[in-house]
């Protein structure tokens, strides 16, 4: 019954973040904003952190928890590097982002996101007790003031400063590689103490 339920509430916060992620990629495509692309990152990063959570419950496997683990916290790491990256590049060649009301809905659907995946996890975390779950809800409750930086981005761009949008965008990159290096840490100290998912932190 845990587990069931533990799977469930998983499912649902992945899947909303995933599609919160799929409508950003689609604005990211027309306006080229670096702070959407950083956050976009982030929540797709975010999304895939509860794949070992899920694997966890369903299995209950600490080997296949580890392994997914340890690959999730390698492509977010490479994925905040294209991120940041791209950021100094337009800081280099400055690059207005255009479909400014897109972006701002981009942050908006971000900010949307996030808070609902951090009500299903914070109570599906109650209601059957998990640490790991709760950590993660009211992480995701965080990140909705990250998706927020593209809000204020696309309203920097439209009253002239176009140069927030990379400075944003490396802010959430920082973020991202911080929530990077915290995973890595709960995951090594995972692997070296052998201590079961459910009592850890929540990741990214
Ligand atoms: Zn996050």
């Amino acid at each position: 019954m845990r587990s069931r339920d533990g799977i469930r509430t998983v499912v649902i916060s992945l899947a909303v973040l995933l599609v919160a992620a799929l409508v950003q990629l689609g604005i990211y495509w027309l306006s080229g904003s670096v702070a959407l692309l950083a956050d976009l990152i982030h929540n797709v990063g975010d999304a895939l952190t509860a794949v070992p959570l899920g694997v966890a419950f369903a299995t209950a496997s600490l080997r296949g928890e580890r392994w997914a683990g340890l690959v999730i916290v390698a492509v977010i790491f490479a994925s905040a590097l294209v991120a940041g990256i791209e950021a100094i590049d337009r800081l280099i060649s400055p690059q207005h982002p255009t479909h400014l009301l897109a972006l701002a809905v981009a942050g908006v659907i971000g900010v949307v996101g996030n808070e609902i995946a951090a009500q299903v996890r914070l109570r599906g975390g109650r209601r059957i007790g998990s640490a790991a779950l709760i950590a993660d809800g009211k992480h995701a409750r965080v990140d909705g003031v990250a998706s927020g930086g593209v809000i204020a981005s696309a309203l920097c761009v439209a009253v002239g400063i176009p140069t927030a949008d990379p400075l944003i965008g490396l802010a959430i990159t920082a973020v991202l590689i911080k929530v990077t290096w915290d995973s890595w840490k709960v995951i090594s100290a995972d692997t070296a103490s052998g201590a079961p998912p459910a009592t850890r932190g929540g990741a990214a």
